[in-house]
């Protein structure tokens, strides 16, 4: 075989930038200047009731492609440490944080999960600075210690059905009180493998920032089918910059979206930003004398995207409902009847949650 050097040499560079990521492209396309930042803030490891090893969740999170995870062992909760002993707290996160290499696209942040009885459940608390000090006796202590810290503390899963038999989210006192303290800045709404509309609704009616996660305790693959083409809960935090102090500032300020299977949820305005960076209609071409006007639609995102047309016009190919899958093109044939130089084409986006039963609706101006 002859050797050349520069295509070596270019094999080389490639598996270096994919081995840490910064060959992958985006999940999300965001503005000029802005990054949509993919983030799990909620994972286990040996250090709490987790099966693996930190280095396992760095692993994990570099081959997925994730900017950012939060080691968030129980606090309370320690079924190794016999086993695993270890009165640091930080621990799970020094080991974690110890493998990033200087200039890694993967970034870790330290965190706990408060292990406690309903109210307030558990509840995560990330951008920690001491994991031991949160270890209190009553379970107020704790969150007052996180925010002392300045964490940024969520809810975790509140339709939990170990603590609601009914799988339904409601707040309890504690929760209003924690709220109105500023105490409570977060909600899971996805959390592993559910969805919680109940949980949308709390976030929007309180100004909860609407967090998904995966809360892994085993392996990701296993839970998430990540060969087949499965990705974990995440949640996209949009950004001007990448540094941690950038992601802080928008996860207080709730620009989030959740990706969660083929479900994109977050507010109005985050999910419309999302899908008009992502979802592009081209111009208008007609063939000959014909009255029918073609125009491709790319999905230049890694979530498809499924649609419903609700306009007067009908299509040649297509039903009013159908799906652009991830990073592809499709045509579109609309039956125009005259030729048209711009026409404008609403659609519901049927996988763009924006509150209970409800979904993004979105008009492409095709021109
Ligand atoms: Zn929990
Ligand atoms: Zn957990």
């Amino acid at each position: 075989m002859k050797f050349n050097f520069f295509s070596t040499f270019f094999t080389l560079v490639l598996l270096l930038l994919s081995y840490f990521g910064q060959g992958q492209s985006p999940f999300f396309n965001a503005e000029a200047g802005y990054q949509w930042l993919s983030t799990d803030l909620h994972i286990h490891t040996v250090f709490s009731d987790g099966a693996v090893w930190p280095s396992i969740r760095v692993e994990e999170a570099r081959r997925e492609g994730l900017d950012l995870i939060a080691m968030t062992e129980h606090l309370e909760y320690q079924p190794h440490a016999k086993d695993i002993p270890h009165p640091d707290r930080n621990r799970s996160f020094k080991i974690a944080n110890g493998m990033i290499q200087k200039g890694e696209k993967l970034q870790v942040i330290n965190g706990s999960e408060i292990t406690r009885e309903m109210p307030p459940g558990h509840i995560n608390a990330v951008f920690v600075k001491d994991a031991n000090a949160l270890l209190h006796k009553d379970s107020l202590s704790g969150i007052q210690a996180a925010n002392e810290q300045e964490a940024f503390v969520f809810w975790n899963h509140p339709n939990w059905d170990a603590h609601r038999k009914d799988g339904i989210a409601r707040l309890e006192p504690f929760h209003n009180y924690l709220i109105e303290e500023k105490l409570l800045h977060g909600i899971e709404v996805v959390n592993e493998t559910t969805f919680s509309e109940e949980a949308l609704q709390i976030a929007l009616d309180n100004g909860l920032t609407i967090l998904g996660t995966s809360d892994i305790h085993g392996l990701t693959d296993w839970a998430h089918h990540i060969a087949q083409g499965g990705h974990r809960p995440m949640t996209f935090v949009y950004v001007k910059d990448k540094s941690k102090e950038a992601l802080k500032k928008a996860l207080f300020e709730g620009a989030t979206i959740i990706w969660f299977e083929d479900l994109l949820i977050g507010k109005k305005t985050h999910l419309e930003k999302l899908v008009s960076q992502n979802l592009k209609f081209g111009s208008p071409q007609y063939k000959g004398k014909k009255t029918i006007m073609e125009v491709e639609v790319s999905n230049e995102s890694a979530a498809p995207f499924h649609l419903e047309y609700t306009g007067s016009y009908s299509f040649h190919q297509r039903a009013s409902v159908f799906i652009v899958p991830a990073n592809s093109t499709i045509s579109l044939l609309v039956k125009t009847q005259q030729k048209e130089v711009s026409v404008a084409l609403p659609f519901r986006i049927l996988n763009a949650i924006t509150a209970p039963k409800k979904v993004l609706e979105h008009t492409f101006i095709v021109k």
